[in-house]
């Protein structure tokens, strides 16, 4: 599968995905959610590379469009990020004008909408407005651990791809959970003890679960509402917890999350215990 190369992508999703490029026929809207956030982002930006490369195996790494897409200088193609804690209806208005705009180069404009589980009532509201109302040039693609966060109405506007739990396994979710709530209950040589017990597992799987915890506190603090959470075994602790945790730390720790996950190879058990020792 040259589009999505060495990614661990499902064939239920790489196939059709890389059949649209070859065919020329791109939706308007997509929605790539999983627990790794990682592996959206890289996938998105494969897909958007395919889509404005204008050779005819795409994407070709040889073209000027797929040069500047690997450059991250295409002009059209457009990162979107939360604004603090959330994608704010401000970023969606800009958007929304922006979509207006003719593309530069391509024959489209891509956009990719990082964590836009994060997107509020109104951002999302006004999104459906740009998704009914866009010329054939724009592509969103949105990025979320938490599919449940969005209207039902935003859904059935998009192409929806699974790439959750890939090889996350249950042990390994139920597990942290078990340090979460030791945390809560501030108990942390147990909060120690628990990390001991599965720091040997994949790190990046590890911080995938981390995450689509934190994401959840978070999606509680701001919607108030039990739908988002992506966790839904775990819900009644989580929503219990959420309301101890600031938003600030919670988005705080995801950027840490993000930064460790970038960052080079550390030594995982004290990585993991200045995670938690933040809850
Ligand atoms: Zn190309």
């Amino acid at each position: 599968m040259k589009l999505f190369q060495e990614l661990a992508i499902p064939d239920n999703v790489a196939l059709p995905l890389t059949r649209a490029v070859e065919n020329r026929q791109i939706s308007h809207a997509y929605l790539f959610h999983g627990n790794d956030e990682n592996l959206l982002d890289k996938a998105a930006q494969a897909f958007a590379k395919a889509i404005v490369c204008t050779a005819e195996n795409r994407p070709c790494e040889s073209c000027s469009a797929c040069i500047k897409t690997n450059a991250g200088s295409h002009p059209d193609l457009i990162h979107l990020y939360p604004d603090g804690a959330s994608i704010k209806i401000t970023q969606i208005r800009q958007l929304k004008y922006s979509v207006s705009l003719k593309p530069f180069e391509s024959a489209y404009k891509v956009y990719i909408i990082h964590q836009a589980d994060t997107m509020q009532k109104w951002a999302q509201n006004s999104l459906l407005k740009t998704l009914e109302e866009s010329n054939k040039y724009v592509i969103i693609i949105l990025l979320a651990v938490n599919k449940g966060a969005f209207y039902p109405t935003i859904l059935s506007r998009c192409q929806v791809y699974a790439f959750s739990d890939v090889g996350l396994k249950n042990e390994l979710i139920d597990s942290v959970y078990r340090v979460f709530l030791a945390a809560y209950e501030e108990d942390y040589e147990r909060v120690f003890e628990s990390i001991a017990a599965f720091h040997d597992n994949d790190f990046s799987d590890i911080l995938s679960c981390i995450s689509s915890f934190v994401r959840d506190f978070l999606a509680c603090r701001l919607s108030g509402e039990s739908t988002s959470i992506y966790n839904q075994a775990y819900s009644g602790f989580i929503q219990r917890a959420a309301k101890r945790y600031s938003v600030e730390m919670l988005h705080d720790t995801i950027s840490f999350i993000c930064d460790i996950r970038t960052g080079a190879s550390a030594n995982v058990k004290l990585m993991l215990q200045a995670i938690f020792l933040r809850f």
